[in-house]
């Protein structure tokens, strides 16, 4: 009775029809077997008819394990003082780039904690070194700045912008992020939206007192939002953080979050994170086979990795980035895909900044 409901929702989804905040509650809570491989089948056909075999790889360069910030789960928090932090110069952080230039890499993803230590010129100067040795398109991760700044970034050449809503329930966001809050958050991406870049959000999974309905809100979010990009991962505890010693999430139910947002938004950018590589030796492959098509290479120089530790156990870091590269080539000839070519833009019309009418309202407002 549930189970031909369920697969009925599966198969309109796949058809196109918006899915209901209720309907994906119930996707993430059945205990149902074979309605979850279902989703993930539904979702992985999507995947091919809207965005094709290829998976676009992203030069991802972690620069500064500085951050001002205290979010309750991330082991490179303010207060975690057993963490050895260091800053790389904007020239470092360019020639890091280098050899992913070489291998082809269209994109650079620059991930930081909060580091105003990076002013606005700093910043512009790595955006156009990027552009002017290497011509990639750059993206950014370097969490909540002013209006301005987004908009200098912008100016200066930079594509695309991630910053995770983390998650869609204000009340658990203010809990687990002191000083900080969601509406916040929230007016960063529709900025970022404004200005015209694509613009990427996400959220962990299994956060202590995270519901299914708010995994069903988070989905509706990015879609509503007409994100460009969503990164999904299971939540890791780590040392030195308040949440320490709370329970890790699962692969599959971020395997079933990667798969509803690619029925609910068929061209967005989906990476299979290295947070359920982390979790699961095989995570990657399957966020593939369920509606992912990104993988973000790490190009971190070798001495840093180490230091930019969000969580414990991160996958790969013992790798060189040419291992990593042969590795994820040899993942993605396994599973019958091919590496995309050039910088593998979203392929999402950026109309009306692609806002729904309730997101849209006071983009330049409230610091
Ligand atoms: N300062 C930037 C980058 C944050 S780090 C910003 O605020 O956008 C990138 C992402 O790592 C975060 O958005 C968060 O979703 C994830 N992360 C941090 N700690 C984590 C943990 N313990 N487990 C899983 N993911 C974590």
């Amino acid at each position: 009775m549930m189970q031909n409901k369920l697969l009925k929702i599966i198969e309109e989804a796949e058809r196109g029809r918006i899915m209901t905040v209720e309907e994906m509650t119930d996707l993430f809570a059945t205990a149902d077997g074979k309605v979850v491989q279902e989703l993930f089948q539904a979702a992985d056909r999507v995947r091919h008819s809207a965005v094709g075999d290829e998976i676009h790889l992203r030069a991802l360069v972690e620069f500064s394990n500085y951050c001002r910030n205290n979010c309750c789960y991330c082991g490179i928090r303010l207060d975690n003082r057993q963490v050895e932090r260091y800053r790389m110069e904007p020239d470092e952080v360019v020639e890091a780039l280098a050899s992913a230039h070489r291998m082809d890499i269209g994109t650079a993803v620059l991930q930081s904690g909060d580091d105003l230590w990076y002013d606005t010129d700093k910043i512009i100067r790595i955006i156009r070194g990027i552009k002017e040795s290497y011509g990639m398109a750059v993206t950014l991760s370097i969490g909540e700045r002013s209006y301005e700044d987004y908009q200098a970034f912008k100016a200066a050449g930079a594509d695309r912008f991630l910053i995770r809503h983390e998650t869609s329930d204000p009340e658990l966001y203010a809990e687990l992020h002191p000083g900080m809050t969601l509406e916040h958050r929230l007016l960063c991406l529709r900025r970022l939206k404004e200005l015209g870049y694509q613009t990427g959000s996400g959220n962990m999974v299994g956060l202590p007192g995270q519901t299914c309905l708010s995994l069903a809100r988070d989905v509706e979010l990015i879609r509503d939002m007409g994100l460009e990009m969503a990164g999904i991962g299971p939540f890791i505890p780590a040392e030195g953080t308040p949440l320490a010693d709370a329970e890790c999430g699962t692969l599959n139910l971020v395997l079933r979050e990667v798969a509803m947002l690619r029925l609910s938004s068929p061209l967005l950018m989906i990476p299979a994170t290295t947070a359920v590589a982390t979790i699961d030796p095989q995570g990657r492959q399957q966020a593939l086979r369920c509606g992912a098509n990104i993988l973000m290479p790490n190009f971190t120089p070798m001495r840093y990795r180490e230091s930019y530790r969000l969580y414990p156990g991160k996958a790969c870091i013992n790798e060189s980035s040419e291992q990593c590269i042969g590795c994820m080539s040899r993942m993605i000839s396994s599973i019958g895909r091919t590496v995309g070519r050039g910088p593998g833009h979203s392929l999402m019309q950026n109309d009306e900044c692609g806002l729904r009418n309730d997101y849209r309202t006071n983009c330049k407002q409230d610091g």
